[in-house]
């Protein structure tokens, strides 16, 4: 049979979205690949979940997530009607093009950014453009406006490079933009401050969170997104109609009333970027000071390339991240923090193979 291929033409142009490996688990490699953090979560959540499973499977979940939005309006200071929850912040990012971009739309981002904007953006039929960031790491205010984009993610602090851009730019590019204008705060609580008091200010900004990085539960898939009562009614429209299930939502209604307990963790992942940082840079690497639980170093010029950087960490036992599809990160890898322990490990992998 020689049937044409049914699918949409926009998709069978596109490659899809590429996530970083998750290696089986027969074969001992410690994870630096994927900002999973290495601590697990306060056992309340653990709990929350088994209760959870043990009285109400049988039922459906609460559709929007209300236990998760009160919780986190209690944890954030903000109003439940505020609040809208994913399964995960990236099915949080996919209501927002479906709601906010329509086909032929214009979406941009300062890259090199997280990447699954674009692969979003063209799956809803609209395009994205990229604005390059500026040699000072700038948030490239005037150019991301001259795109006339419907929608600018900006992440703070940034993937993957892990740096911050001025909270009073992102205010100014809200009021200029007629568009919606997301800061993806996806690491921000590894983070010196965060944006959550300029939704006061703006009607056209929606911050997202995730439960997968600081808080431990990227296996559970929990994301929030905040912004104004008007915009989270539009989202809710265009959400999967039970999209957290209820495992999910007890453990982090568990994980929202706990933050406290996530906070030494936090400080020793904060504590071993600023120790990998300098670690890295006395070794002939050029590290951009991160605010996130990763950082991006430019490999020496005098040795191996950032792919044979991840090949050769690969068989000492560590998988890091490498972007080979991006031109402007090949001589660079992004290391996940770990544990004291597995960067006391990375770091002689390293020397070894200097
Ligand atoms: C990890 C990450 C996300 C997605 O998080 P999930 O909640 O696991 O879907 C979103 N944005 C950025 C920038 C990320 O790094």
């Amino acid at each position: 049979m020689n049937r044409p291929n049914p699918a949409r033409p926009d998709i069978q142009l596109m490659s899809g979205y590429t996530p970083g490996e998750q290696p089986d688990a027969s074969r001992p490699i410690i994870k630096l690949n994927t900002n999973e953090n290495p601590f697990p979560p306060p056992k309340a959540v653990l709990e929350a979940i088994v209760a959870a499973a043990t009285e109400s499977l049988r039922l459906y979940p609460e559709p929007s997530s209300r236990p998760i939005r009160e919780a986190a309006a209690r944890a954030y200071n903000l109003k439940p009607e505020q609040i809208i929850a994913g399964n995960g912040s990236d099915d949080i990012l996919t209501m927002i093009l479906r709601t906010f971009v329509s086909s032929g739309q214009i979406v941009t981002a300062p890259c090199p950014t997280y990447s699954l904007y674009e692969t979003l953006t063209k799956i809803q039929g609209g395009i994205f453009q990229q604005t390059p960031w500026p040699d000072d790491l700038s948030l490239p205010i005037a150019a991301l406006l001259k795109t006339k984009a419907q929608v600018i993610f900006i992440v703070r602090p940034n993937a993957p490079t892990g740096h911050m851009v001025a909270l009073a730019d992102i205010s100014e590019l809200c009021r200029k933009t007629s568009g919606v204008v997301v800061l993806d705060e996806a690491y921000v609580d590894f983070a010196d401050d965060n944006g959550l008091a300029l939704l006061k200010e703006h009607d056209n900004l929606i911050i997202t969170r995730t439960m997968s990085k600081s808080l431990a539960l990227a296996g559970l898939r929990v994301g929030l997104g905040f912004t104004t009562p008007a915009l989270a009614n539009e989202m809710h429209k265009v959400r999967d109609s039970y999209n957290i299930n209820r495992l999910a939502q007890a453990g982090a209604v568990a994980a929202l009333n706990n933050l406290a307990a996530f906070r030494p963790g936090i400080a020793a992942i904060r504590s071993q970027r600023l120790r990998l940082s300098q670690e890295l840079g006395k070794k002939g690497f050029t590290v951009q000071e991160s605010q996130a639980n990763f950082v991006l170093a430019t490999v020496p010029n005098n040795g191996l390339t950032g792919e044979e950087w991840l090949n050769a960490l690969r068989e000492k036992g560590f998988l890091i991240r490498f972007f080979g599809s991006d031109p402007s990160l090949q001589d660079k890898i992004r290391i996940t923090i770990g544990t004291k322990d597995e960067m006391d490990g990375f770091l002689n992998a390293v020397d070894e193979l200097l």
